[in-house]
């Protein structure tokens, strides 16, 4: 037994007793982690009432050796996850991650850069817009981080490449085996037999290609903002309180310039290449995992056109 601490996102929550939870949470340090939070249930509780779905939090356990769950002893809250009423969209993506990620990641295996990208999407889905890009990015990061990026540039059985660049007809049709994790050429696909073959479009193709670049950005994003917000807090640390609330406005002006470059990638697609590559990452997404995430159900409401996408794709 050990003691530890990590910093976690809870990605399951399950009622355990009339008093306790147990949970799944996805740690920085240490991927994912189960475990009980004995008393969570309680009106005094060590837990500051931390524990819902999807909050960011600094977490205490002990780490036992056994197959036994490991047992929570504290949690301060980094970040509630609560998305307003007017963005319940965030909300709906934000279980949807949730499930995917509670399906994906393995215990005591650390993925330090699925953690941040994470919690950097998170925290754009509660305050910011467009879901829909940063969903895509997310995907394309944890297919990555799971050795699981499909093969968008070359035939999965041939190697044959398909110059995704050069082909700009976004509504050409391309054969995908999900099964196999990629395009398949037309050759392979007459000669060899493929059990998840389906057709998608170029379109699809390239906006899977540069989520992942999108991906990287969200990262570098997330990264510099983590670094001001620690140096901001050093400096503010002598300052007025009116010195301190102007300095944050500005902090924040700057990381939203910063923040919205992270969305080009995504945006420069026409809604048919972007409805076209939904339905390709949710399909290669229930084949990776196994299983079919029931947040499925919700994302088209999620994902479905808002006021700012309607303008975004006006422009
Ligand atoms: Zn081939």
């Amino acid at each position: 037994m050990s003691l530890e601490k990590a910093d976690a996102l809870v990605v399951k929550s399950v009622e355990y007793s009339e008093s306790s939870l147990i949970l799944n949470v996805f740690t920085r340090e240490m991927g994912k982690v189960r475990g009980l939070a004995k008393g969570a249930r309680r009106l005094k509780n060590p837990f500051e009432t931390s524990l819902d779905l999807l909050a960011s939090i600094r977490l205490s356990f002990i780490r036992k050796n056994s197959d036994a769950l490991d047992l929570f002893t504290e949690a301060k809250l980094r970040r509630r996850f609560r998305p307003t009423s007017q963005n319940l969209r965030g909300l709906y993506a934000g279980y949807y991650v949730a499930e995917t990620l509670d399906f994906a990641t393995v215990d005591y295996v650390p993925a330090p850069d699925l953690w941040t990208l994470t919690d950097a999407t998170l925290e754009r889905f509660q305050f910011r817009g467009n879901v829909a890009a940063r969903l895509a990015y997310f995907e394309a990061g944890l297919l990555n981080s799971m050795g699981e990026f499909p093969s968008v540039r070359h035939c999965v059985d041939c190697g044959e490449e398909l110059p995704l660049e050069r082909v700009s007809n976004l509504e050409r049709r391309v054969f995908f085996d999900a099964s196999s994790g990629g395009i398949v050429c037309s050759r392979c696909r007459a000669t060899k037999r493929h059990f998840g073959l389906t057709q998608t479009t170029i379109g699809a193709l390239k906006v899977f290609d540069v989520s992942l670049e999108g991906a990287e950005k969200t990262l570098q994003t997330a990264r510099t903002l983590e670094n001001w917000r620690r140096a901001r807090e050093e400096e503010t640390t002598g300052l007025s309180s009116i010195d301190k609330s102007d300095r944050e406005t500005q902090t924040r002006l700057a990381l939203e310039a910063l923040d919205d470059e992270t969305l080009v990638p995504y945006e420069s697609f026409p809604r048919g290449a972007r409805v076209a590559y939904r339905e390709l990452v949710e399909k290669y997404i229930c084949q990776v995992l196994r299983r079919r995430p029931r947040s499925l159900d919700w994302l088209p409401f999620a994902l479905s056109r808002s006021k700012t996408t309607v303008e975004t794709e006006a422009r």
